[in-house]
């Protein structure tokens, strides 16, 4: 297109110069008109408009050329203006060389990516720019061959982040150069490798109460079963097992509910804290009386969120659970709520249990991570409670922390966006 348009000019250009040569073998004209044409396209010299008719048709003439080469170059360079803004707005790093691989264009995110300064000059040799082989080697292959490449890769250089890499040839050999356009995929690399490992771990997680279950039963077929001493135990094993694969399923179920992002599917209601503190501590009452461990509660004022009430629920249940689980017998769990004045419930659940050691603390939020595994698979712990609170908690535009002591406690404390008074309507 650019060429398209450098043509015209030049065109337009010629056809001035020869009306004016075609004139000047009739008859001389004045000095202005060489002037008129040297100063083209930058400016537009007055030419003299009255004289003889060869004069005034020849001034009319130019004029007009010269209005068609100014429309042709403004034409031009705002094309090369707007071929130059897109590529550097592109967040994909874009890099052109020659044929013999110097470097005749680099756009803002590639030289962002490498940490180069801008403007990176033209004519620079490419190792001079940038020095990771993949990409010469890429730049290389496409100059010999003329067919286009792609390839994912590391780039050591570019802080060792991702890209998936397309490069394409331009112009024909032997004045062939080559472009290449990086994408950073960092994200989308470590997003497959969580999954990947997520799916790895679920599977070694199943794989441990399903070989639990099938070596139970398979003892209990083989005789076993008229073992009145052993048989009910095992039996009890398989239940435990099968609880837990229970509470696997239903937590998976819930993290890829929230994984998904779709809105939930009721509107927000105003949910009354203290109600659903009530309801947690009758849910989880059993297990802590079982367990011999008290609960307590406080609420300041009468505080709401907006949101769904079992999704509050399902953050304290599971806190106020572990609150239980890992606590000492005759221990205490204390729930506190403090309504603030930036417009926050600050939701307190302390125990008096065997504490969470440092260098956990910032791991137990993530998927399946158990300090003492041997210790919360029994009591049917699957890894996923917290890394389910936490997300609720952060959809919900809240927080969650937690500070511990070995041997002596831990307090987790969630912050959400809360109102004195009900809303009047929650949209
Ligand atoms: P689990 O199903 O094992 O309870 P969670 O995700 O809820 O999984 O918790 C992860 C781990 O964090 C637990 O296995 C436990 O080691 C530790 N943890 C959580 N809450 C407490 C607590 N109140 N006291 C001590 N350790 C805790």
């Amino acid at each position: 297109m650019k060429l398209d348009l450098v043509l015209l000019a030049l065109a337009s250009a010629v056809s001035l110069l020869l009306i004016y040569i075609l004139a000047r073998k009739r008859w001389l004209p004045p000095p202005q008109f060489e002037e008129f044409i040297a100063a083209l396209p930058d400016s537009e010299l007055d030419l003299p408009v009255e004289g003889p008719p060869e004069q005034e048709s020849l001034a009319r003439a130019m004029k007009a050329m010269a209005g068609r080469v100014r429309q042709v170059v403004e034409k031009a360079n705002l094309e090369a203006a707007r071929r130059e803004t897109i590529l550097a707005c592109m967040a994909e790093g874009v890099l052109a060389v020659s044929s013999d691989l110097k470097v005749i264009f680099c756009n803002d995110a590639f030289a962002h990516a490498f940490s180069i300064r801008v403007p990176v000059k033209q004519g620079l040799i490419l190792y001079e720019v940038v020095r990771e082989p993949e990409i010469r080697n890429m730049l290389e292959l496409v100059l010999q061959t003329g067919a286009k490449e792609m390839r994912r890769f590391r780039l050591p250089s570019a802080a060792g982040r991702w890209f998936e890499a397309r490069a394409l040839p331009f112009g024909q050999a032997p004045a062939r150069g080559a472009v290449i356009v990086l994408h950073d995929v960092t994200d989308i690399q470590r997003q497959e490798q969580i999954r990947k490992a997520f799916v790895a771990d679920v599977s070694h997680e199943l794989r441990t109460p399903l070989a639990a279950i099938r070596g139970y039963a398979e003892t209990l077929l083989d005789g076993a079963l008229e073992d009145t001493s052993n048989n009910h135990k095992f039996v009890e094993i398989i239940l435990s097992h099968a609880i837990r694969l229970n509470n696997i399923a239903s937590d998976l179920l819930i993290l890829s509910e929230l994984d998904s992002e779709a809105p939930p599917a009721e509107p927000p209601e105003p949910v009354s804290v203290r109600d659903v503190i009530e309801s947690v501590i009758n849910t989880v009452g059993a297990a802590a009386m079982e367990r011999k461990v008290q609960i307590a509660h406080t609420v300041s004022d009468e505080c709401f969120i907006a949101g769904q009430r079992y999704r509050l629920e399902q953050v304290l249940v599971n806190l106020v659970d572990n609150a239980v689980k890992f606590n000492r017998a005759g221990g205490e769990v204390r729930i506190a709520g403090v309504c603030t004045e930036d417009g926050q419930i600050r939701i307190s659940v302390s125990d008096t249990g065997i504490g969470i050691p440092s260098q956990d603390l910032n791991r137990i939020f993530e998927r399946f991570y158990r300090v003492d595994k041997a210790r919360s698979r029994p009591s049917g712990g699957t890894g996923l409670g917290l890394p389910i609170v936490k997300e609720i908690v952060s959809r919900m535009g809240g927080a969650v922390q937690v500070e511990s002591q070995l041997g002596r406690g831990s307090t987790f404390t969630v912050a959400l966006p809360a109102y004195k008074q009900p809303p009047a309507a929650v949209s």
